[in-house]
C-alpha cells in the first residue's frame, strides 16, 4: 500500500484499507468496471439486466423531459443510470462533419448526443464503508463495495458518506403483507434500509461477470481485473485523442484522487458536471485524522488551563 495522502490529508491510498490482507488466501484481485461513454448508445439493456438479476423495485418511470433519460438519477432503485445529454459541441476538434442541424439563422451548427451509464464507483477509500456502524457494507473479496441487506438497521449514515449520492433509502414495502405490520409499527411506509450496486457479488462468486456488462451489446461497460482495464483504458484514451475526440477524458482512473481511485471508472467525452458527476469527489472521512487531532489539542489545552486554574487559586 502506498502512503502519498489522499488530497490534503495523512490517508493512504491506492489500495482499499485492510483488503487483500483479511482474505489471506482467498483474496481474489480487485475486479471493476472501465465505461467507455464513447460507445455508449443509450439502449439501456444494462439498467434492464440489472433489475432483472437482482430484483430490483421499478422507480416510478416519469416523463423526466431529460432527453430518453426516465430514471434521472441512481437511487436505492435504480442500480445503473443511464444519462442523455444533448449538446451544440462537434463530436471531433477539427469539425464534425457527421450531425449537423439548421438553426434559424440557417447556419450549420454541431450536435453530439453524450450516453453514460452511471453506477456505484466501488470506491479504494469508500465512505459509505467507513461510516456503517453495523458491518452491513464490507469489502469483498474481489475489493467491491457491498451492502448485506440482512444487517442493514437503516440508520443510513452512509447515505451523506457517499461523495457521489449512490447509496440511498428504498421508500417501499419489504413486502406486500409487510405493508400494513410497518404502517402500524412506525407510522410510515418503507424499507428503511438502503441499496446500490453489488458489482453483481453473488455472480462474481458463481465465476460469471456482472449481469449489466454481459447485457451490453457494444462492449461500452467492460468488466475484469482492474490494473488491466486501467491499463486498456489508457491505451483507448491515446486513441481517441490521436482522432481529436472534443473533450476525451478519464474519469475515476488515478489512485491519487480524493477517493484514491475507482474501482468502477469512465472514459467521458466532457466535464464529469455535464454527467451530474462530481468533479473532485473526496471521502468525506479522509479528513477525520485531522479532525482527531485538532480535538485533542483543544482537549489538552483546556486540561492544562483548568490545572492551573486550580493550582493559582491554591496559592
Ligand atoms: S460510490 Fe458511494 S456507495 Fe459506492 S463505494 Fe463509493 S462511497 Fe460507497
Ligand atoms: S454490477 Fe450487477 S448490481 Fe451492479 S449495476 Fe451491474 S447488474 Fe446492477
Amino acid at each position: 500500500m502506498t502512503s502519498t495522502g489522499v488530497k490534503g490529508t495523512a490517508e493512504p491510498t491506492g489500495s482499499p484499507a485492510a483488503w487483500p490482507d483479511t482474505y489471506g488466501e482467498e483474496a481474489r484481485p480487485r475486479m471493476g468496471f472501465f465505461t467507455d461513454t464513447s460507445i455508449c448508445i443509450g439502449c439501456k439493456a444494462c439498467e434492464v439486466a440489472c433489475k432483472e438479476w437482482n430484483l430490483i423495485p421499478e422507480d416510478g418511470r416519469v416523463w423526466t423531459g431529460e432527453s430518453y433519460d426516465n430514471t434521472s438519477h441512481l437511487n436505492a432503485n435504480t442500480w445503473r443510470h443511464v444519462a442523455f445529454v444533448e449538446q451544440r459541441k462537434p463530436l471531433h476538434l477539427d469539425g464534425d462533419t457527421v450531425t449537423l442541424t439548421e438553426p434559424g439563422d440557417g447556419q450549420p451548427e454541431p450536435l453530439r448526443w453524450l450516453m453514460e451509464s452511471d453506477v456505484c464507483k466501488h470506491c479504494t477509500h469508500a465512505g459509505c464503508l467507513d461510516v456503517c456502524p453495523t458491518g452491513a457494507l464490507f469489502r469483498t473479496e474481489f475489493g467491491t463495495v457491498v451492502v448485506q441487506e440482512d444487517i442493514c438497521n437503516g440508520c443510513r449514515y452512509c447515505v451523506p458518506a457517499c461523495p457521489f449520492g449512490v447509496i440511498d433509502k428504498r421508500d417501499l414495502p419489504r413486502s406486500p403483507d409487510d405493508a400494513p405490520l410497518l404502517m402500524d409499527m412506525l407510522g410510515k411506509k418503507e424499507d428503511g434500509r438502503v441499496w446500490k450496486c453489488t458489482l453483481c457479488y453473488d455472480r462474481l462468486k458463481g465465476g460469471h461477470e456482472p449481469a449489466c456488462a454481459k447485457a451490453c451489446p457494444t462492449n461500452s461497460i467492460q468488466f475484469g481485473e482492474l490494473d488491466e482495464l486501467r491499463e486498456r483504458a489508457d491505451k483507448r484514451l491515446e486513441k481517441l485523442r490521436t482522432e481529436r475526440w472534443n473533450g476525451a477524458r478519464l474519469y475515476g482512473h488515478d489512485p491519487d484522487d480524493g477517493v484514491g481511485g475507482f474501482g468502477a471508472f469512465f472514459l467521458l467525452l466532457d466535464e464529469p458536471e455535464v454527467y451530474g458527476l462530481p468533479p473532485d469527489p473526496v471521502v468525506p472521512t479522509a479528513h477525520l485524522p485531522q479532525l482527531w487531532r485538532s480535538t485533542a489539542l483543544a482537549a489538552a489545552a483546556m486540561f492544562v488551563g483548568v490545572a492551573a486554574a486550580f493550582v493559582g487559586g491554591r496559592e
